[in-house]
């Protein structure tokens, strides 16, 4: 490959076979054909194989492993294959689960696409970064991510965060003009070049694209980058660290129970599968696939919401946010831009007509939107601002568009953290300097008494007031090119400002109302007038009064001096906003104690969005480094799906909630019964062999139904959880406890009286397994919620429940008449009278499990 930084602009055109009005679409095809697609190979999902060897990877597994291998030494053959085949057909349906999760969470992280305005047959259009190819003109503008490796042809004020490549995380400045002898120039001094993968984090830039895919510099060191171990999810990290503590507390408890066994004189062989049958009850094998399979549930029904999960570890922080800090234009608001009036010193302009041409003309001067042709119906682009200046300029002067493409004589591009643009073009003799933006900051450069500026000010106030985006244009004749120049004279003559409406996006007030019912706080943060700010706030009931309002001077005032997070403690509207500022509300929000929610779309935003506990980006308008700084991204720009959101998050996290529960409390029961029986001296009750059967066979399938429960009724009509909360709160650790000892205590006590009533073993062994299965698939009907009377919830919105209640259960009858199963796990059919009797037993759990939610309520009324 060439070193493109060692050739100038023109020589790079030639060898790129490019022109600076781009490559044609014919042409952009033909290459595209060439040099195949501008995309790395995508992170595989883990490989089928290893995912289905990690399914053995639990000492749970391993032991069992053991139990088979011993089993066989001692001649136990057939145990020996039904724990190998047990764990087979476990670890294959771990193995389908875990898979499709993944599987579902790379399709919708793959949803979110990359796209770069692109130059061919000398129009600018937006493409997916994909379909970018050699020679093609790239433009590039503060946020974006740059496509591929691109020599600069244009740069203004380019500065490139390269950390990906470099590990240098101050941005660099990018300059077009630049030539290089040095062949062997390192990358991060090759400051005529962009490399794809890096970010522009303030200025333009314009360039033909050199290299593409797995050609560019990242692409070369793609599989390295591809290998950064994955974080794993904190919940199923806990989990899993919690299910170890078991095994170990079972090992210790173990050595104890092998004593007290040798001292009773049993056999070795049989305290080994006692031992065995304590782990196989008490490990919760089936926890870290369900809560997968809960989450990724969690992320599809988000992604149908208009939310896509970029980190499953948010759906669980969703749950406990109790504040959103969100933007106002385009969040709260349709960001539909459109000029209502310009107001100059002598009148205020409703109909574009009514204007003069040399207004018009500085309206689409400093101005950064384009025509762009999409299925030959041209459309302005571009930023909303801009737009609405050029359709209101253009009205007057159609032929004006020329103006927005023609080539400036200097620019000055417009950034939040300046909030002002402005740009020069050549006029008659001299140049035409137009500058726009904040009032405030536009005010500075102009020429008047302060008198004038406080009228003007005042003026100002009255239209913010009423809702209105404001924004501010000058301009200055000179024979100076320079626009930076121009500035340090202030010497501009002010034109006027315009009162443009935004409109507030539906259902957003409805959504704003939800949150604060569901215990959730809204503040907005905006670059916009407080006064514009604290009008639209008002009418969606953010803030009710001006006291709530943080305006820049008290911002800056706060910021300052030491911004001590109880002055912001009630604010709900931040106006003015510096992008730094940002991230010190979401800081200070955080040392009150909140969870916060920011969203963002700019730059400047990344900080906050990484920082904030939930960090949300924009689909549409957002650029490419907020995107990638957050941890959900809303599809539709718009406020009321973080509440949908929010919702999934919560219902998510109550899922789960249920899932723990009925593994945990099941495996409780089964330690209790073993327990019991070396207290009174019994045989256990159940063979390790059973209590496979009913852990893996018979439960396999109920705990992921119940991940995928359906919302219960008022789910934001409580207040966020703590995030310190851990899944086992008092309620958990009650109702486990209570439901464990009923079915442990009831279960051996069914056994022990079998046993005294003559029957053999084997038969008492049978009865208490059908108890057991039993007790299980009614428990799953407890596991349904931790509030509701069993008779108000909806049985039927869970039909997978329903069916893995039956199949269980059916597979459990089966099995008693089954000659092979019979004998494998020694059990026979049922009588009919002693049905009865169990199911009586069983439906025990139910009303026990009712009145403690019964009482709970009752004792939480006082
Ligand atoms: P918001 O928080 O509402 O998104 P922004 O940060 O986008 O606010 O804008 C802050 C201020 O910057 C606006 O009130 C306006 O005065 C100015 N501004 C916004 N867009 C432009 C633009 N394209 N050109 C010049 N000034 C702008
Ligand atoms: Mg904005």
């Amino acid at each position: 490959m060439e070193a493109f930084h060692t050739l100038s602009i023109e020589e790079t055109l030639k060898v790129t076979e490019s022109s600076p009005s781009g490559l044609t679409e014919a042409e952009a095809q033909k290459r595209l054909g060439h040099y195949g697609p501008n995309s790395l190979p995508e992170s595989k999902t883990k490989p089928l194989l290893l995912t289905f060897f990690e399914q053995f990877k639990s000492p749970i597994i391993i032991i069992l492993l053991i139990a088979s291998t011993i089993s066989f030494i001692i001649g136990e053959v057939v145990d020996a294959w039904f724990i190998l085949a047990v764990l087979g057909i476990n670890a294959v349906i771990g193995t389908y689960l875990e898979h499709s999760a993944a599987q579902k969470a790379q399709a919708l992280k793959s949803s979110v696409k990359t796209y770069a305005n692109v130059l061919r047959d000398s129009q600018i259009s937006r493409i997916e970064a994909k379909d970018l190819t050699i020679g093609d003109i790239v433009l590039l503008e503060s946020g974006d991510k740059v496509p591929a490796d691109i020599r600069l042809i244009e740069s203004r004020d380019l500065m490139v965060d390269e950390s990906l490549l470099t590990g240098e995380s101050v941005a660099v400045k990018k300059s077009a003009e630049k030539v290089f002898e040095d062949i062997e120039l390192p990358v991060a001094d090759q400051s005529n070049m962009l490399f794809a993968g890096t970010y522009v984090t303030s200025g333009r830039g314009k360039g033909v694209v050199v290299a593409v895919g797995l050609q560019t510099q990242i692409g070369k060191i793609a599989e390295m980058l591809a290998q950064k171990s994955k974080a794993k999810i904190p919940l199923i990290e806990r989990l899993e660290r919690f299910s170890k503590n078991i095994a170990i507390a079972v090992t210790v408890a173990s050595v104890f129970l092998f004593f007290i066994a040798l001292y009773r004189h049993m056999e070795i062989a049989e305290i080994f599968f006692l031992i065995l049958a304590l782990f196989v009850s008490a490990v919760p094998e089936g926890l870290p696939v369900a809560i997968t399979v809960a989450l990724a549930a969690a992320a599809v029904a988000m992604s149908k919401r208009n939310v896509i999960v970029r980190k499953l570890a948010a759906i669980e922080g969703l749950g406990s946010c109790t504040i959103i800090a969100t933007d106002k234009t385009g969040t709260l608001t349709e960001n539909q831009l459109h000029i209502q009036e310009f107001i100059t010193p002598d009148k205020v302009i409703k109909d574009p007509q009514e204007m003069s041409e040399t207004i018009a003309k500085t309206l689409v001067v400093a101005n950064e939107a384009h025509m762009s042709k999409k299925e030959s119906i041209s459309s302005l682009e571009g930023d909303q601002v801009d737009v609405a200046f050029a359709m209101f300029a253009l009205k007057k002067e159609p032929s004006f568009e020329t103006l927005l493409e023609s080539k400036r004589v200097d620019v000055m591009p417009y950034e939040s953290a300046k909030k002002m643009s402005g740009a020069t073009i050549k006029d008659n003799e001299g140049y035409l300097h137009v500058i726009k933006g904040s009032p405030e900051v536009i005010l500075d450069y102009i020429d008047i008494n302060e008198d004038e500026q406080r009228q003007l000010m005042d003026l100002i106030d009255q239209k913010a007031a009423n809702g209105y985006r404001i924004i501010a244009v000058a301009k200055a004749n000179s024979n100076i090119a320079d626009i930076e120049t121009l500035l340090k004279q202030k010497q501009f003559e002010w034109i006027g400002f315009s009162a443009i409406v935004d409109p507030l996006r539906d259902g957003a007030k409805e959504a704003v109302k939800r949150c604060q019912q569901a215990g959730i706080a809204v503040a907005m943060i905006t670059g916009d007038h407080p006064s514009t700010a604290y009008h639209i706030a008002k009418e969606l009931e953010i803030a009710m009064s001006p006291e709530e309002v943080m305006d820049a001077e008290k911002l800056n005032r706060w910021a300052e001096n030491g911004s001590d997070p109880k002055e912001i403690a009630d604010k709900r509207v931040f106006a003015r906003v510096a992008p730094a500022q940002k991230l010190q509300i979401v800081q200070a929000f955080q040392q009150l104690g909140e969870y916060v929610a920011v969203t963002g779309d700019g730059v400047n935003d990344a900080p906050a969005l990484k920082f904030a506990n939930i960090g949300i980006s924009m689909g549409r308008s957002g650029t490419d480094v907020a995107k990638e700084s957050a941890d959900l991204i809303l599809t539709d720009d718009a406020f009321p799906s973080i509440v949908n959101g929010i919702e999934e998050g919560r219902r998510a996290y109550d899922n789960i909630r249920k899932v723990v529960h009925l593994l945990i409390s099941t495996g409780f029961a089964e330690i209790i019964l073993v327990l019991l029986s070396l207290i009174f001296s019994t045989p256990v009750p159940l063979l390790p062999i059973h209590l496979l059967w009913l852990n893996l066979v018979t439960n396999g399938i109920q705990d992921v139904a119940l991940g995928l429960e359906k919302a219960e009724p008022g789910i934001l009509n409580r207040p966020p959880r703590s995030p310190n909360e851990a899944i086992f709160n008092t309620v958990m650790i009650k109702r486990i406890a209570i439901g464990g000892l009923y079915m442990g205590v009831v279960a051996f006590g069914l056994f022990y009286y079998l046993l005294n009533a003559g029957y053999e073993t084997d038969s008492a062994r049978n009865l208490t397994l059908m108890l057991m299965v039993l007790f299980e698939n009614v428990h799953v009907f407890n596991s349904r919620s931790e509030h509701l009377p069993m008779f108000k919830i909806n049985h039927l919105q869970n039909p997978l429940l329903i069916l893995s209640v039956i199949v269980a259960q059916g597979v459990h009858t089966a099995a008693l008449h089954i000659p092979f199963t019979q004998k494998l796990l020694s059990v026979e059919p049922v009588p009919m009278r002693v049905w009865d009797e169990l199911l009586l037993l069983a439906f025990g759990l139910v009303l026990v499990m009712e009145l403690e939610k019964y009482i709970r309520k009752k004792i939480e009324v006082w």
